[in-house]
């Protein structure tokens, strides 16, 4: 079985404006990085369909997906905060990214692929139950999770999160069910300032220092998530997969290398095969420095090629 890699051209259309850091470059770059080094060969594509009002439902208000799907203007840009805004192709982008998550879901769950990587935008982690924050309209890796727990019947779910920023919508979604387990780690103090209130012994947020080092990263992962995700023995494994805490990353001030994502990565993969055989499906979140997004994310997806 194969890794899967799902996209789709809607992605690319969707646009927030001329020097807006999540750019539709961001995947481009990743998509010509595992072209131009062969990875992309190695791999099952798939076109991802649009995510169905059922599945956003699950973790997002019915009011507020409404909202959403009126916002698209018919030309221009429109604002939803001031880091988050639509084009015309905005809202079918959104459902082509969570669309993703559930089909890579779907794929794995059916053994279809062994594991999948969704190379989408917009991403998902900020978007809480009813707000769209923080460059996310729907939250991508939530859909998947709810679909997992509630399409397949799965008991257990965790959800990994490297980006830089701690997923706070991700956190909003899941802290009363007791059947997802959240780990992350992220800058702090830091955008959106959220993961501190919120741990439990299912919430395993580890804040990490500005200028704390790779070698930091992995010791925190290393003490707490490992750990914990041995104790609760996931069915699957979900990443939430940012690559902004890179040191070239201007975002923030973490200073991981491309090498810390390929070593989570295996972490993560031997978790999934002790607990939940195999199952990962990872979605990309954040990551804007274009060069060291494309090669850690090459660096990722190796490993769950297993190549
Ligand atoms: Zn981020």
């Amino acid at each position: 079985m194969s890794t899967a890699f799902l996209h789709h051209r809607d992605c690319i259309l969707h646009d927030m404006g001329a020097g807006h850091p999540e750019s539709p470059q961001r995947i481009m770059a990743i998509e010509d990085h595992l072209l131009a080094t062969g990875l992309l060969q190695h791999l099952a594509e798939y076109e991802s369909p649009p995510a169905t009002l059922e599945q956003l439902s699950r973790v997002h208000d019915r009011s507020y997906v409404d909202t959403i799907a009126a916002g698209s203007p018919q030309h221009g840009v429109v604002h939803l905060d001031p880091d988050t805004a639509m084009n015309p192709h905005s809202y079918q982008a959104a459902l082509r990214s969570a669309g993703a998550v559930v089909m890579a879901t779907d794929l794995v769950i059916g053994a279809k692929a062994e594991n999948a990587f969704c190379n989408v935008r917009p991403p998902g982690h900020h978007a809480c139950r009813h707000q769209a924050m923080g460059f996310c309209f729907f939250n991508n890796i939530a859909v998947g999770a709810a679909h997992a727990l509630d399409h397949h019947g799965l008991k257990r779910v965790a959800i990994a999160d490297f980006d830089v920023h701690h997923g706070n919508g991700t956190e909003d979604i899941f802290h009363d069910d007791p059947r997802v387990m959240m780990v992350s780690t992220f800058q702090h103090p830091f955008y959106p300032y959220s993961g501190i209130e919120g741990r439990s012994s299912r919430m395993v947020n580890v804040p990490l220092a500005a200028y704390s080092s790779g070698e930091q990263f992995r010791n925190a992962v290393t003490a707490h998530w490992l750990p914990a995700l041995e104790a609760f023995r996931p069915q699957m494994l979900f990443i939430s997969a940012g690559f902004d805490a890179h040191r070239d990353d201007d975002m923030a001030m973490l200073g991981l290398v491309d090498a810390d994502y390929a070593w989570v990565t295996q972490q993560l993969k031997d978790i999934a095969h002790r607990h939940s055989e195999g199952r990962i499906v990872s979605s990309l979140e954040g990551g804007y420095e274009l060069g060291a997004l494309a090669r850690s994310v090459g660096r990722h997806v190796r490993v769950l090629a297993g190549l």
